[in-house]
């Protein structure tokens, strides 16, 4: 037998939170990577304004 090395089975990563490590309901949007409890966090935090 030869010992081939195997191909983890998570090769996509999850989601997870940047800021606290959660991968529940992780958002991908405005190039964040957070939860939504992190987010609303943040939001308050920046002031949610409108970036471009
Ligand atoms: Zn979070």
């Amino acid at each position: 037998m030869s010992e081939e090395k195997q191909v983890k089975p998570w090769k996509v990563q999850p989601q997870i939170c940047k800021k606290c490590g959660s991968h529940k309901g992780v958002i991908r949007k405005y190039g964040l990577q957070i939860c939504r409890r992190c987010f609303k966090e943040s939001a308050e935090k920046i002031g949610f304004r409108k970036y471009d």
